[in-house]
């Protein structure tokens, strides 16, 4: 038997990898039958949990998911309502790709492939770089030419090919889904990457269940790991274990916010525009390949979409820092600085229950080598007289 991908928007369905658009235009997810799922109950463990709701793939590298929800008290006053933190972060390579990986990858190796490959502009390449690497498949990886050099060692050492590419990132993006080569791209809205990062919802609602939260917010750059929390809020209430969904709101950088700008201008759908430059880098696409699926999300959802300065997301990458003890790339504080802005437009409630998605960590990335001010160095000989005026501060 082979998997079905539906267009959510449409509705007609195909053979998976048949074509990678529907007819229409619109994107493909693959057809789940939840039949009688029930929360697998005990700890969380990792996303394999779900396997009955996931696609057959062989299971390789390390488990993804299982990751923390802290229940952030200290930060709901700069947050303006009750905040829980999605520590994606603790995925094998730092970030929640690895959901997605482990699922396209592991596909790729169960159907004979031997090589995979992405498109990205860091974290999803070092994420697929590290399950190919697992599955003992070739990797190809294409990434802007203007790439960090550090971005790309922490993915050469998982020794894929890299080629920096010169051009258009949406054009290059949409050229490899249609490439003849026999190489399983798993890009950032694919079916089988978003079947696996719908895995995010499913842990979010286990851990509240039987109980849902008000609001989930997450950065979004392509709209895949919206569309697959969305998907995933879907098929539970479908399976019939939440009988309300949570709001799903998208948080975007100002610089480059096709997402938010459709969903102020009341559009339907959502166009390329002109980006400035971000310290957001993880989530700078200007033309999303699922951007119109996850406004559908937000609109259907009753949830919405905002924009964020790239102060407002220092400020919230701090509090993060300082107040919670968890160190995020600037792309997620996004999502923190996002759910300060709704609640400050009164769309969040001071008592509502509001889930934020700390898409990425932030030990894979040095920003600046700006020691901080409190930093300072020290004679041997002085050592008590230092941190005694210190401590008597
Ligand atoms: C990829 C990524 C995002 C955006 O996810 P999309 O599925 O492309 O919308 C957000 N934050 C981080 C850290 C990422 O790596
Ligand atoms: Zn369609």
């Amino acid at each position: 038997m082979t998997d079905r991908v539906r267009c959510y928007d449409c509705g007609n369905d195909y053979e998976l990898g048949e074509q990678a658009h529907c007819t229409c235009g619109e994107t493909l997810w693959l057809e789940t039958d939840v039949g009688d799922f029930e929360w697998p109950g005990g700890g969380i463990d990792d996303s394999w949990r779900y396997a009955d709701v996931l696609p057959t793939v062989e299971r390789v590298g390390v488990e993804p998911g299982g990751t923390p929800l802290v229940r952030a008290e200290r930060v709901d006053a700069f947050a303006g309502c009750q905040v829980s933190l999605k520590v994606e972060g603790c995925n094998p390579t730092g970030s929640f790709k690895d959901r997605g990986s482990a699922v396209g990858v592991g596909y790729a190796a169960r159907a004979g492939y031997d090589w995979v490959g992405t498109v990205s502009h860091g974290n999803m390449a070092l994420s697929t770089s590290a399950y190919a690497a697992a599955a003992g498949l070739e990797c190809a990886v294409f990434v802007p030419s203007e790439t960090p050099p550090e971005r790309l060692e922490l993915i050469a050492r998982h020794d894929p090919h890299v080629f920096r590419v010169e051009g258009d990132y949406g054009q290059l993006y949409a050229d490899t889904l249609s490439l003849e080569a026999d190489v399983a791209f798993v890009n950032s809205d694919t079916p089988l990457r978003v079947a696996g990062q719908k895995t995010t919802a499913y842990e979010i609602l286990e851990a509240f269940a039987p109980s849902v939260p008000d609001a989930i917010v997450l950065p979004t750059s392509s709209g895949g790991h919206a569309s697959g929390v969305w998907k995933g809020l879907r098929e539970l209430e479908r399976a019939g274990l939440i009988d309300e969904v949570p709001r799903i709101y998208v948080a975007q950088a100002a610089p480059c916010d096709p997402i938010a700008t459709a969903y102020r201008e009341g559009r339907g759908t959502v166009t390329a525009v002109d980006a400035d430059e971000t310290i957001a880098v993880s989530i700078a696409n200007s033309d999303p390949p699922s951007g119109t699926r996850a406004l559908r999300a937000v609109r259907e959802t009753g949830g919405g979409a905002v924009s964020v300065t790239d102060d407002e997301t220092r400020a919230a990458m701090a509090e993060l820092a300082t107040t919670a003890g968890i160190s995020v790339e600037p792309s997620s504080a996004v999502a923190l600085a996002g759910v300060r802005k709704l609640s400050r437009d009164g769309e969040l409630a001071a008592d509502d229950e509001v889930v934020t998605i700390l898409t990425g960590s932030g030990y894979t990335e040095r920003l600046q080598t700006d020691v901080g001010q409190r930093t300072r160095t020290i004679d041997l000989a002085d050592l008590e007289t230092e941190l005694d005026a210190i401590v008597g501060e």
